[in-house]
């Protein structure tokens, strides 16, 4: 037993020492991308019940030495640990502003929602960061919402109250991320200036499988219509989907059944006339 015991600490100490290792890897070239600028928004847009865009989410990707696109899935994990996240949600937030100032100069009223991290949302100048932001590009405010987590409602519930309230005096949309997969707390969620629940692609996936996921689904949706929020569901991927989805009250769509991620240049190439 003492052999033993002796064998799976070592076996724990080199898997700490080698994810160490990748961090510190990942470190070097996170900073490095910075500098150079790797970190390209693409977004993906959202479509109301009739196929109508209605805005875009936003979903950073890395384009490395090589040109090629690294998933925010390999390296957004890291980088909320070593708090490079800060940085890089900023250069994604300039990206946003200026397809938010190219979407009002030509009269669209379409939303734009970013992926906030709960590191980012907790620095004490982040209300101050994103104003300067939309500022300097002449980009309005109502027209962005904040993607959350339902591990966020976790965290200091005062400084987070007031950062929401902050934010949506000043016309920012919030909405629970991945909703459902997290400890949800409804009492909270009413009481913080939420306005939007997203629904999880999981549960859209598993809607179609069997009559008991299905009712989870309308539950959810129901949800929604009880806390007076509206509903996104993600990760549509077939005619079935949508169907369902209209059918129960879904609000907005959003998937690769309509819509793929595209570089934010290329998405407002072809949203904006001519
Ligand atoms: P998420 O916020 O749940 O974003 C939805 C993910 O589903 C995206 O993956 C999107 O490309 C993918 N997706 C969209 N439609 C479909 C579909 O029909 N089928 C399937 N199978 N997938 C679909 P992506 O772009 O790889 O992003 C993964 C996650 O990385 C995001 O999940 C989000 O949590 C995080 N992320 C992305 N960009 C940012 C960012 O700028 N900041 C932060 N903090 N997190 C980000
Ligand atoms: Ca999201
Ligand atoms: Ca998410
Ligand atoms: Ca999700």
């Amino acid at each position: 037993a003492r052999h033993n015991g002796r064998d799976q600490i070592a076996v724990y100490e080199a898997e700490i020492s080698e994810s160490v290792v990748a961090d510190a890897k990942t470190e070097v070239a996170l900073r490095a991308a910075l500098g150079k600028r790797q970190f390209e928004c693409w977004l993906q847009s959202k479509v109301d019940t009739h196929g109508v865009i209605r805005g875009a989410e936003a979903l950073m990707r890395w384009r490395n030495e090589n040109g090629e696109l690294v998933s925010p899935a390999q390296f957004i994990p890291v980088a909320e640990r070593l708090q490079l996240i800060i940085p890089m949600a900023r250069e994604l937030l300039q990206q946003v502003a200026f397809t938010l100032n190219r979407l009002k100069t030509q009269g669209l009223d379409d939303n734009i929602a970013v992926n906030v991290s709960p590191v980012e949302f907790l620095q004490s100048d982040y209300v101050e960061t994103v104003q300067q932001i939309f500022a300097e590009y002449d980009a309005p405010l109502s027209q962005l919402t904040m993607e959350i987590t339902e591990n966020l409602l976790l965290a200091d519930a005062e400084k987070v109250q007031q950062t929401m309230s902050r934010l949506a005096e000043l016309g920012v949309v919030f909405s629970i991320d991945d909703f459902g997969t997290g400890y949800s707390n409804l009492l909270r969620i009413q009481q913080l200036p939420i306005t939007e629940l997203k629904i999880d692609r999981e549960f859209v996936q598993l809607a179609e499988v069997n009559e008991k996921h299905m009712g989870l689904l309308m539950a959810m949706l129901n949800m929604a219509r009880s806390l007076s929020v509206s509903s996104v569901a993600e990760g549509v991927e077939t005619a079935e989907q949508v169907k369902l989805l209209g059918e129960n009250g879904a609000d907005l769509l959003q998937g690769f059944y309509f819509a793929r991620p595209v570089h934010y240049k290329t998405w407002l190439d072809e949203r904006l006339p001519q």
